[in-house]
């Protein structure tokens, strides 16, 4: 076979070309059920009937103008964001490091506005922030970053979860404008700091007159118990990110501000071609209004427990080191290795992912049924022990 596609991804051998609610289908007719959701994209499930109906009528009504004009939907998306976040001002484009890349041009030109020479961002091990330059740059993984040298500059890194860490910095360097963390981190293993950890960190920052910077990709839109992760501790970050969820798989992201730096973009300072086009509009809105219609964030902390608890009692075992769980962001940390699970899972119509080598990872949509919870729940527990057993 000609290889036409970059062979950037190794990719399981499945290909799927239907999808319902957690279940997907593949050519052959085969059911799976879906724990990952697209990796936190589809929290609402596969072709769910509100978000089908808005893309098909904004299919026939407008999909594309420019942000030369004004567009439709766009302004009541940002008064969603802003009504659910406490954010002041929201600018749209099509992806997770998009958003982030809007957030470090808001830190460099906060940096620029302090007359800071080298405006420079507090990152940390382990976190993930995307695939371009910058974001790659600020990514804790160093396969991430390695043959795309030269590195943007300006990023100082430090261990998560470390406030001394942080604090040590700022003895040393003056040119600090933001911290950028996840609230919990996705891709570093569903790590979870400790409880103050992000209260202090917004102390922190405000001593220092720093912009606390939350990537919210992976976290954001419900998938923890709360539209935001940062609301579990009652604070507001200046600068937000989003993706993933808000558009349930139409590309689209956001980057929210407030404060300071609510207006630092002025005309001619960023943009998007497609960002925040009428049709991702249509669809994030009614994302937001048929997760807020259905109660879903509380259904999401239903079936928090119901994994919780089954977990504990299931995975109660040797070699499970830890089962980590905020709303249906499920890790379970095993003692070594366990990449494979994932085709073992698919052998099993199931599908999950392993990140930072040795954490399964779960992602499952909000619209699960508790049975499907107990399949999952089953399966896994299943794999895990005859996985441990065998090796
Ligand atoms: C997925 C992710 C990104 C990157 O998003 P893309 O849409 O792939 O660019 C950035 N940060 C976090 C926390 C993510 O989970």
């Amino acid at each position: 076979m000609l290889e036409t596609l970059m062979p950037n991804y190794t990719r399981l051998p499945v290909t799927f070309t239907k999808g319902e609610g957690a279940w997907l289908w593949d050519a052959e007719g085969n059911r799976y059920l879906d724990a990952l959701s697209g990796i936190a994209v589809c929290g609402l499930g596969h072709t769910h009937p509100a978000i089908t109906e808005a893309i098909c009528d904004q299919a026939q009504t407008l999909l594309h103008t420019s942000n030369l004009y004004g567009i439709a939907y766009q302004q009541t998306l940002a008064d969603k964001l802003i009504q659910i976040s406490g954010m002041e001002t929201v600018f749209f484009c099509n992806s997770g490091a998009e958003a982030n890349e809007a957030a470090l041009k808001i830190a460099r030109l906060y940096g620029r506005h302090l007359k800071i020479d080298v405006p420079t961002v507090i990152v940390v091990e382990g976190a993930f922030h995307g695939r371009t330059l910058a974001t790659l740059t600020a990514t804790g993984n160093p396969k991430v970053r390695q043959g795309f040298e030269p590195l943007m500059p300006g990023f100082i890194r430090v261990p998560y979860n470390d406030l001394q860490a942080i604090e040590n910095v700022a003895l040393q360097h003056s040119e600090v404008v933001a911290v950028l963390v996840e609230p919990l981190q996705g891709e570093g293993g569903i790590q979870i700091p400790d409880a103050s950890y992000l209260t202090k960190l917004r102390k922190l920052c405000d001593k220092h007159n720093w912009l606390l910077m939350l990537d919210e990709i992976q976290t954001g839109i419900g998938r923890t118990g709360k539209w935001f992760a940062y609301q579990h501790d009652n604070i507001l970050p200046d600068v937000l990110s989003l993706a993933k969820g808000l558009g349930n798989g139409i590309p689209v992201g956001a980057c929210l501000a407030r404060g300071k730096v609510a207006s630092i973009f002025q005309p001619g300072t960023h943009g998007s071609t497609f960002g925040g086009n009428p049709f991702a509009c249509r669809v994030a809105l009614t994302v937001l209004e048929t997760i807020e219609k259905n109660d879903l964030i509380s259904r999401v902390n239903q079936l928090s427990q119901r994994f919780t608890e089954g977990f504990s009692q299931k995975l109660n075992i040797a070699g499970v080191k830890a089962v980590r769980t905020k709303g249906l962001l499920i890790g379970i940390e095993l003692d070594k290795p366990c990449g494979e699970l994932v085709q073992q899972a698919l052998a099993k119509s199931l599908l999950i992912n392993v990140t930072a080598g040795n954490v399964i990872r779960l992602l499952p949509p909000f619209i699960l049924t508790d049975e499907q919870v107990d399949e999952v729940i089953d399966k896994i527990s299943q794999l895990v022990q005859h996985f441990l057993q065998a090796t």
